[in-house]
C-alpha cells in the first residue's frame, strides 16, 4: 500500500513521518530528489540531491512515480519510483507536497491521502522560521500553504492536526494501521 503524507511546509511532516516509522515498523519512507541545495546542518541523506540536468533526465527515462516543481521557488522535487524487489517492505510512506499527493492518486487510486496541517497559522510560521526559512521565503510558503490547506482536505482521506508530535503520531500511526487490517481481511 501506498501512505501519502501531505500538507504544507512548516506543519512538521518530516518529524511527523520520521516518529510515525518508529510506531509502525515495516513499511519504507521514499527518498525523494530535488533540485534544492541542502540546507546547513541539513541530514545529508534527507534527499537525493541532484542537478536540474540529472532530475530531467530522470524525468525523461520515466523514473518517477511524481514530480512537481515547488510553487515560487523554481526547485524540483520527486519521488524515485520504487524499484521491484528494492523496497525492504510492503508499505511505502511518501512525504511530498500536494500537487505530487494528486499525481499519486491519479495513478494510484488506492493510494491513502494524509493532510497534515498546523494547528495555527502562527504554529506553522514559527517553525519555517525555526528551520532558517528567510522572511521571503517564510512569507511565501505561508502563501501557498493555505492554497495547500484548502486543496488538500478536498484530495484527502485524513486530516491530522499536527498540535502535539506524539498525539499526531499515534493518530497518523493508528490510521496506517487500520489500512494494513481492512487489506489483511480482504
Ligand atoms: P523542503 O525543501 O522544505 O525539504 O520541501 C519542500 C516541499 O517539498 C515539502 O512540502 C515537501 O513535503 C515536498 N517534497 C519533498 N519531496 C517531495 C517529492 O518527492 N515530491 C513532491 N511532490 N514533493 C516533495
Amino acid at each position: 500500500m501506498i501512505f501519502v503524507v501531505c500538507g504544507p511546509g512548516g506543519v512538521g511532516k518530516g518529524t511527523l513521518v520520521k516518529r510515525v516509522l518508529d510506531l509502525v515498523g515495516e513499511i519504507d519512507l521514499s527518498r525523494s530528489w530535488t533540485t534544492r541545495s541542502p540546507r546547513q546542518g541539513e541530514d545529508p541523506g534527507a534527499y537525493v540531491f541532484v542537478g536540474r540536468e540529472d532530475f530531467e533526465a530522470k524525468v525523461r527515462a520515466g523514473g518517477f512515480l511524481e514530480w512537481t516543481e515547488f510553487p515560487g521557488t523554481g526547485h524540483l522535487y520527486g519521488t524515485p519510483r520504487p524499484e521491484a524487489g528494492l523496497g525492504e517492505f510492503r508499505d511505502l510512506l511518501l512525504e511530498i507536497e500536494l500537487d505530487g499527493a494528486r499525481q499519486v492518486r491519479r495513478d494510484h487510486p488506492d493510494a491513502v491521502v494524509i493532510l497534515v496541517i498546523a494547528p495555527s497559522i502562527s504554529v506553522q510560521e514559527e517553525r519555517l522560521r525555526g528551520r532558517g526559512d528567510d522572511e521571503q521565503s517564510v512569507a511565501r510558503r505561508l502563501a501557498v500553504g493555505r492554497d495547500e490547506e484548502r486543496l488538500g482536505r478536498e484530495l484527502a482521506d485524513h486530516v491530522v492536526v499536527n498540535d502535539d508530535l506524539e498525539r499526531a503520531a499515534g493518530e497518523l500511526a493508528g490510521i496506517i494501521e487500520t489500512y494494513r487490517k481492512r487489506m489483511e481481511t480482504t
